[in-house]
């Protein structure tokens, strides 16, 4: 595992386990609040993040989307607010079972079933923070992004392939929907850019993944 300084208050744990891709959690530590995008494959990839934590500020987890690979850790946090889109929470309710035991053979420490317990449709903004969580559907159907406005960093979730060379991820929905959401982040002011397993990006992935496609 390596952890990654991202510019003043984010923080990037990369997971070198698993056979098949690297994995990434964000941890951003704002002012209010200390928010972690994605928990990983179980509570040991929660461990170094709870650990690296050091001050009382409140936790709030995002969930990118319902895959299980960016969930499983959520049963570390099960008093604070989970934060996904509303379709997230329903597909993850629908597929749990299933991705268990399709997957369980990746699992990292414990698994507990906790779903999203704060859902929305189109945006959420922490003002304290200058945190906004916008929709953004492309490689599923539920995918959010985060934006840390002061510093000027996004966080796409798998809305980038998982390498370089393999910089178009799968899609899992209507095409259009996926242009439209990268438009978008043309239109959103950041520098830098994290995703579920790629390295960290700048803004120009935007405009290769649009003439890729
Ligand atoms: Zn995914």
């Amino acid at each position: 595992m390596k952890i990654q300084k991202v510019k003043n208050r984010g923080f990037l744990f990369t997971f070198y386990n698993s056979p098949d891709w690297d994995l990434n959690i964000h941890l951003i530590m704002g002012r209010k609040y200390n928010y972690i995008i994605d928990t990983g494959l179980g509570s040991l990839c929660m461990a170094p993040i709870i650990e690296h934590i050091d001050d009382n500020k409140p936790v709030v987890v995002i969930n990118t989307h319902y895959h299980w690979d960016h969930i499983w850790g959520n049963g570390e946090f099960k008093d604070s607010i989970i934060i996904s889109h509303r379709l997230c929470r329903e597909i993850i309710e629908l597929q749990w079972d299933d991705m268990i035991e399709k997957n369980k053979h990746y699992c990292h420490g414990n698994i507990e079933k906790c779903l999203p317990n704060l859902v929305f449709e189109k945006e959420l903004y922490f003002p304290d923070d200058k945190i906004r969580i916008i929709y953004t559907p492309g490689h599923t159907i539920d995918c959010i992004s985060i934006i840390d406005e002061e510093e000027k960093v996004i966080n796409v979730g798998d809305n980038i392939g998982d390498t370089i060379e393999e910089i178009v991820p799968d899609v899992d929905c209507e095409e259009k929907l996926y242009i439209d959401t990268l438009l978008k982040y043309k239109e959103i002011d950041f520098d830098t850019c994290i995703s579920g397993h790629n390295v960290i990006l700048d803004k120009k992935v935007v405009d290769k993944i649009l003439r890729m496609l």
